[in-house]
């Protein structure tokens, strides 16, 4: 039962205070309009998550004005990148600054850390209001817009945000995306992700790369935290999820060894397991409300790509809300988000089919006759990177600059 209510008038209701949520609260901090974000957790999501910002963010971190606190919160830099083969002969290596982009590094941050910081910026404004833990329960619609969003904290107390815009960046669960009865396109894949984490080894070298590595057993990727320790992930084979569970530091060490040398004999803790399911929004958009991050397109982890999608898609959507002298007319804002969605949904339609691709492969790794389909994979990763074209699309699409670098080139996938 509730015990205080309270009624609250703003511009902007975010719903979900995540990395994505966050971000885009971060970007409108200096915008003008009156902000309320409404978040349900009390702690970090998952630890496993990704901790690495592409280029095409970073530059959007850059304008909106919030990289430098990045930085003076410690945040590193990934320059580069290498696909080697478990032994360590090396299939591709690149660093970014061969593409000619601004900011050629990803910002390497902790994620139980994101959101936070994203707040923590949002909150130089004094018209951003946070209210968490609060969980929304009920949304008032009315044709397609939600005209109200009730939420309720552990303690009973209600709220009840009315709003022009609203933000839907609740998660790839999407009660939002729920009540409006949004349609989906979901695929199921059915291999469990898992992932450890361990002390960096001590010649994985260079420090500031990601790394994969493959093996006829199976594949697996390297990615440096700034903690001083490597999140390890890889999809699980036959063995299955109980056999991991109940893995010992000998057998966990042997398997990752196969497929990595440089890991032989590493100890690791678990992080945890992933079934992973593509989920994309057939509308993003409805009346007053929009769909962000895992809430229009939650994607297999293959690439790194998903918190990147979602803050990727800001810079888009800040382009068309209108300003805080218009906002609240509703045709400007109902207008506003559908020439959103008109230029970003077929980009992420094309950026979900080739994550779909990536996804299959490595779902295909950990398959029947991954052996044969591993080696063939190998050989088109050598080829690949001595074909400039080639090599040059393989960095656009890892670094977030799926259409090509603005004034450089124009890339048709
Ligand atoms: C194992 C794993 C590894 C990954 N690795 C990478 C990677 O390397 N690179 C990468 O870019 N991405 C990676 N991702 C994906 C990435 O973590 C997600 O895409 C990203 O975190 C999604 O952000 P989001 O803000 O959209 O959603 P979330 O982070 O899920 O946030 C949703 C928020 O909404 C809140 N919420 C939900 N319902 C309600 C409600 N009713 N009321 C109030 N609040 C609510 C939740 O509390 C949460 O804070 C990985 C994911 C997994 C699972």
């Amino acid at each position: 039962m509730s015990e205080v209510s309270e009624t609250i008038d703003t511009d902007i209701v975010i719903v979900g205070g995540g990395v994505a949520g966050s971000a885009l609260a971060a970007a409108l901090r200096n915008s003008g309009h009156r902000l309320v974000v409404i978040d349900q957790r009390t702690g970090p999501i998952d630890t496993s998550r990704g901790d690495h910002f592409s280029p095409v963010n970073v530059e959007a971190f850059a304008d909106w004005g919030i990289l430098d606190g990045f930085f003076a919160k410690g945040a590193t830099k990934r320059i580069g990148h290498e696909f080697r083969t478990s032994s360590g002969e090396v299939l591709v290596s690149a660093e970014y600054t061969e593409l000619g982009i601004k900011y050629p590094y990803f910002l390497v941050y902790h994620h139980d850390l994101m959101a936070e910081t994203f707040q923590e910026f949002a909150a130089e404004s004094k018209n951003y209001q946070l209210f968490q833990p609060y969980a929304a329960k009920s949304f008032d619609i009315e044709d397609g817009s939600i005209k109200s969003v009730t939420a309720v904290s552990p303690e009973g107390k209600s709220i009840t945000v009315r709003a022009h815009l609203v933000i839907a960046s609740d998660g790839a669960a999407s009660p939002i995306r729920a009540a409006l009865r949004f349609p989906t396109f979901e695929h199921p894949y059915r291999r469990t992700m898992v992932a450890f984490f361990a002390t960096r080894p001590a010649d994985l070298s260079p420090e500031d790369y990601f790394f994969r590595y493959s093996d006829p057993s199976g594949v697996l990727v390297i990615q440096q935290r700034n903690d001083g320790q490597v999140k390890i992930t890889m999809p699980i084979g036959d063995e299955g999820v109980p056999w991991w569970k109940v893995s010992s530091q000998e057998q966990r060490a042997e398997v990752l060894g196969e497929r990595a040398h440089i890991l032989r004999g590493l100890e690791t803790e678990m992080g945890g397991f992933y079934p992973v399911r593509m989920i994309h929004a057939l509308q993003y958009v409805s009346g007053n409300t929009v769909l962000v991050g895992d809430a229009a397109h939650a994607i297999h982890p293959a690439r790194g790509q998903g918190l990147n999608m979602g803050i990727g898609a800001l810079p888009e959507l800040l382009k068309h809300i209108p300003s805080p002298s218009e906002i609240s007319n509703p045709a400007k804002v109902a207008a506003g988000l559908l020439a959103y969605e008109q230029v970003q949904k077929p980009k992420y339609e094309r950026v979900m089919a080739r994550n779909h691709a990536a996804a299959m492969d490595m779902e295909l790794s950990a398959d029947d006759n991954h052996e044969f389909f591993l080696k063939r994979q190998d050989d088109a990763i050598r080829k690949m990177a001595l074909i400039p074209e080639a090599r040059r699309l393989h960095l656009l699409e890892g670094t977030g600059y799926h259409f090509g670098v603005p004034g450089v080139d124009e890339v048709e996938f």
